[in-house]
């Protein structure tokens, strides 16, 4: 029993899937994963998972998990020790850095990867090499939210906890597929909307679980959400049921705002959204019946050309109606990777240090000068959009990418792997060799979060810590670790022997998170930012005010972006998004057996109506093709999907990648690509 019991091994994790960040025990012995075991301490999921968390561990030992450093020499690669690939890639910046300036290198960190590794690769960007050249990918989902929120409640995260959202008496879910991308929390809305009466409304272009649940289900239009948001609140403004003290005392803008509204009226927004009015007028009249509303909403809203707008309005809804500073009230923009919301908290941004702060300002820029001894560029960077861009016309000539799978994820896809092929030097920093690495000069081995020590930051701005369960496989690296030897090959002298000690750093700087220790997180204990001095932290946001100098809060106008005009030809609106089993482009899951046995592949998901007409039925192979590329897939019938409105899911890195199709058009105020505006036309490739 001694000898059993040296050798089995309980280490407390946190999830590296989704953003609503279950942590749970992890039983091992070896390097075999005996069970995953929730914990009634954990604050964000208690004793429930889902399938991910429980049965999605098996790509940690997959035997095409990356082990060497690889070289490319010619087309292939070559196996290679560390020292010789960190002397390479020293050599390359170093030169490129040299011929055509800092500015000329990109860094893209990892929302996997945890937060004292994104602080360090920004660190490296603008501290090492000089530009502010880095970004991640919160710029491919959550950006506009973070935007529409700074604009007008002054911080970029969920309002208060996941917990609190049991508490509203009213929850509207906008674009988010609840139930399948962030499933334990949707477990909390089914569980109070079916035992408290917690009022349920729902707008997507799919029914989908939440939408079969809800009170009132609407379907508007492609791009219109903002339309049918600015009706509602102006009519609620106009019954006298806007919450004219919150108002007063707490918010600053109301008449320019109310103007602004003019033109959106219900008969407007019925005519734009197909959404009727008697509809419109439920939904403001449940808000007004309401005492606490929140509203949760993700890529639906967000991956449009006038996402952030979007995610404004709902913020000024919000405030009009007082709904911020009480539990069960505020915004919940979703986030979708464990660490995204940690990958822009600690500065991976072209515009941000970390805790957001900005890189114009010359105070934070003094500040991170004098701390890293080195003088910091003062011009936002390239975020990664621009970057595809400079890549193409040769701009940017070095690109260091830690785990983000762009050539499957960003949009437009052909076009970015076409960039990738005019860089001078590509870095990859992966655990698998994943499709951007094809594309790479230099491929590292990293360890995934059960392989190191860190802190992922969860869509409730709650910091938690990962513990290590294995050592690295091979001679693979945690990722900060490599970082760190790169930024000394590169002229630093970094020495930092644990993250706690990068943590600490960061803290120190970013009055954001000026508490957060180590200490204060051991096992289950947990923080949610902002943590002042003394370590208190703020799981519930706005209670005393917006972060603002005279702590009100900004209704800010906006004005509705029509959708993107195609060709008539271009006649099937295609919507995309996740499915439970599998998460992104599978570079995971699918390597989990326990997930992809039970889900090996993607289906396009066509209407009764549209299946008629085309004479397809479930199992058909199509074409499907837009002005960017093709893909082929399978059809599958469903009533979830309507009309012309098709649903491909995005987990599939081969010929049905859903951004084979999707363009480079994008969100204006943030270059978030707009994903969910996309035409395409459809070829049967196969019958049935
Ligand atoms: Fe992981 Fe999200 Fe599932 Fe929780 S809900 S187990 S964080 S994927």
């Amino acid at each position: 029993a001694a000898m059993r019991e040296e050798r089995i091994k309980k280490t407390k994790t946190v999830c590296t899937y989704c953003g609503v960040g279950c942590s749970f025990d992890i039983w091992t012995k070896g390097r075999k994963i005996l069970k995953v075991e929730p914990n009634v301490e954990a604050p964000a999921n208690g004793i429930s998972t889902c399938v991910k968390g429980k049965f999605g561990w098996d790509f940690v030992n997959s035997e095409e998990r990356l082990t060497k450093p690889l070289i490319r020499e010619g087309e292939v690669f070559r196996e290679a020790e560390w020292d010789e690939a960190l002397s390479l890639i020293a050599e390359k910046m170093t030169a490129i850095k040299e011929e055509s300036g800092p500015h000329a290198l990109g860094f893209i960190s990892s929302s996997k990867c945890t937060n004292e590794e994104s602080y360090l690769m920004q660190k490296l960007a603008r501290g090492v090499i000089g530009t502010n050249n880095i970004d991640n990918c919160s710029r491919y989902c959550q950006s506009p939210a973070t935007m529409g929120l700074f604009r007008t409640v002054g911080y970029g995260g969920d309002s208060g906890s996941i917990m609190d959202i049991e508490q509203a008496e009213m929850v509207l879910i906008i674009g988010s597929n609840t139930a399948e991308s962030h499933p334990v929390l949707a477990t909390r809305v089914k569980r109070s909307h079916k035992l408290k009466g917690q009022k349920l409304v729902v707008s997507d272009l799919r029914e989908h679980e939440m939408a079969q649940r809800a009170d009132l289900f609407i379907q508007p239009a492609p791009s219109s959400d903002l339309v049918w948001l600015s009706a509602v609140t102006k009519y609620i403004i106009d019954q006298g049921w806007a919450d004219k003290s919150f108002i007063d005392e707490k918010v600053n803008g109301f008449d320019e705002y109310y103007k602004s509204l003019k033109d959106y009226t219900l008969e407007y927004a019925e005519e734009v959204t197909g959404i009727s009015k008697d509809h419109l007028i439920q939904i403001a009249e449940m808000i007004h019946d309401s005492e606490s509303l929140a509203v949760l909403w993700a890529m639906g809203v967000t991956q449009q050309m006038g996402g952030s707008d979007t995610s404004t309005a709902i913020s000024n809804l919000l405030l009009v109606t007082g709904n911020y500073g009480r539990p069960g009230t505020g915004s919940y923009p979703l986030r979708g990777h464990n660490n995204v919301q940690g990958a822009s908290d600690f500065g991976s941004m072209p515009d941000r240090f970390p805790g957001y702060e900005k890189v114009s300002d010359p105070k934070v820029r003094a500040k991170y000068t004098e701390a890293w001894g080195t003088e910091v560029p003062e011009h936002p960077g390239l975020n990664n959009h621009d970057m595809v861009d400079a890549m193409h016309d040769g701009t940017l000539r070095a690109l260091y990418i830690k785990g983000e799978e762009m050539a499957l994820v960003d949009s437009n896809v052909n076009y970015v792997r076409a960039g990738f092929e005019k860089l001078d030097f590509f870095v990859v920093q992966d655990i698998f060799f994943s499709k951007t690495a094809e594309y790479a000069d230099v491929i590292l081995p990293a360890s995934p979060s059960l392989e190191k020590e860190g802190t992922f930051t969860n869509t409730e701005r709650r910091f938690q810590r990962l513990y290590q369960v294995f050592e690295p496989l091979g001679d693979s690296k945690p990722d900060w670790q490599i970082i760190m030897d790169i930024a000394n090959r590169l002229g630093a002298d970094w020495r930092y022997e644990h993250p706690s000690e990068i943590m600490e750093e960061a803290a120190k700087l970013a009055p954001l998170f000026k508490g957060v220790r180590y200490h204060l997180l051991e096992g289950y204990n947990t923080l949610q930012w902002p943590v002042k001095e003394d370590g208190t932290d703020t799981p519930l946001l706005f209670k005393d005010g917006f972060p603002f100098p005279d702590k009100k809060a900004r209704l800010f106008p906006v004005k509705w972006t029509t959708p993107l005009e195609y060709e008539e030809k271009y006649d099937i609106h295609l919507n995309n998004g996740r499915l439970l089993e599998h998460f992104h482009e599978g570079n995971l899951t699918y390597r989990s057996k326990g997930i992809s046995s039970k889900t090996p592949s993607v289906f396009l998901e066509i209407s009764p109506e549209l299946a008629k007409e085309r004479r397809v039925v479930s199992g058909a192979l199509v074409r499907l093709i837009s002005p960017y590329g093709q893909a082929v897939v399978k059809c599958h019938v469903t009533n979830r999907v309507k009309g012309k409105e098709v649903y491909l899911p995005m987990n599939d890195a081969g010929n049905a990648a859903v951004n084979l199709l999707t363009s480079s058009f994008a969100d204006k105020d943030t270059d978030t690509p707009a994903y969910k505006d996309i035409m395409v036309k459809m070829e049967i490739v196969e019958e049935k």
